[in-house]
């Protein structure tokens, strides 16, 4: 298989009816690299996967094989493996047919087709279920077949749209596990679509944040999860509290509060901003003088996560070990290193 030291994505468009589903997409994939395509649904995650598997064509921009143009080939030219929310097994074939199918196709020796089709069913841990149907695996199974299907042919990049999703929630977490420990050790160049944040920031090297069809953030989970790059990337990561304020120098004010020692960034003193934090890092306690009222209470094992409200109305989350009941009164505070202040 044609291998590569970087995929690039040039400026990548793809319109439906006019509308842009995908606007401009620029990336550069590096050999060996988990990329996650993260956002929410109708963002563009999968047109943009399928402009990169060549099953949509570009409406703008150009994709790169080091120097050599791909766009313009059709899937099956482009050497990647792909893997999909519904597995797409031919149903009526064995385990063992479906994977071997794509060596077959390629011409590979019998022998050759043997040891790779039992090498694959062994990475994904299906050696006793070798001659079953698909309509007789479980879900999870039948994932396996399409990972082992799509890897077994060696291929360049493995394209993943959202493979974990219709599995129980359980198995879901071992998959994950499963897919990045597969990844490490054939050190398969691999772009997964989720709109799962936790799947994403677990699994991937790099984040690729989508929104309405545009980039909104490119970096590694931890870029991605300490400094979203805006407000909307801020909600999608699980800022739950996002409060409206006005800035101050070197201080928000939120309601009546203010919070000093907050770095404000490049908005200017009296703008109105957006201050975001997560449940978790608000503290309860403590003499700020920020009053909430428990009203919802959410049991989560070691954790409870509760909706609480100001006496001005404003909703805020909390996430905590303390055991809260709603009609509680209790004293929050936002630590200012917490707080990440955005433009409104
Ligand atoms: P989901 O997680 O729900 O699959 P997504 O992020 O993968 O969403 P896309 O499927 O890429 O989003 O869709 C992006 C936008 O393009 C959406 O607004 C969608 O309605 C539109 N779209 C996608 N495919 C088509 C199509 N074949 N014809 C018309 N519009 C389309």
């Amino acid at each position: 298989m044609t291998t590569f030291e970087t995929l690039r994505l040039d400026g990548v468009t793809r319109r439906f009816a006019g509308a842009d589903a995908l606007a401009g997409l620029d990336l550069e994939i590096r050999r060996g690299e988990f990329i996650a395509l993260l956002g929410p649904s109708g963002c563009g995650k999968s047109t943009a996967l399928n402009c990169l598997a060549g099953l949509l064509p570009l409406s703008d921009g150009s994709i790169w094989r080091d120097g050599t143009r791909l766009d313009t080939l059709p899937p099956e030219r482009r050497g990647f493996g792909m893997v999909f929310q519904n597995y797409a097994l031919f149903p009526h074939m064995s385990v063992r047919k479906n994977v071997s199918f794509g060596l077959k196709m390629r011409g590979v020796a019998r022998a050759e087709i043997r040891r790779r089709t039992d090498e694959a069913i062994r990475l994904v841990h299906l050696e006793e279920h070798a001659a079953k149907l698909p309509g007789q695996l479980s879900g999870g199974q039948q994932q396996r077949v399409a990972i082992a299907r799509a890897v077994v042919v060696e291929p360049s990049l493995v394209l993943m749209d959202e493979p974990l999703s219709n599995l129980d929630a359980k198995l879901r977490l071992e998959m994950r596990t499963e897919i990045r420990r597969l990844h490490q050790n054939l050190g398969l160049t691999t772009v997964y679509v989720t709109h799962d944040q936790e799947e994403a920031l677990s699994m991937a090297d790099r984040l690729v944040v989508l929104r309405a069809g545009r980039v909104q953030q490119i970096g590694t989970p931890e870029e991605v999860h300490n400094r979203p790059a805006n407000r909307h990337v801020a909600d999608f990561l699980g800022f739950r509290n996002l409060l409206p304020g006005i800035a101050g120098g070197g201080s928000v004010k939120i309601n009546n509060w203010q919070v000093s020692g907050t770095p404000v960034g490049a908005v200017a003193e009296g703008d109105p901003v957006v201050a975001a934090i997560r449940p978790e890092d608000v503290v309860l306690g403590g003499g700020s003088g920020i009053e909430v009222t428990v009203e919802v209470v959410e049991y989560h094992g070691r954790e409870i996560a509760a909706e609480a409200r100001t006496v001005d109305g404003l909703p805020l989350h909390l996430r905590t070990s303390e055991r809260l009941a709603p009609g509680d009164k209790v004293a929050v505070a936002f630590p200012p290193e917490r707080l990440l202040v955005f433009p409104a």
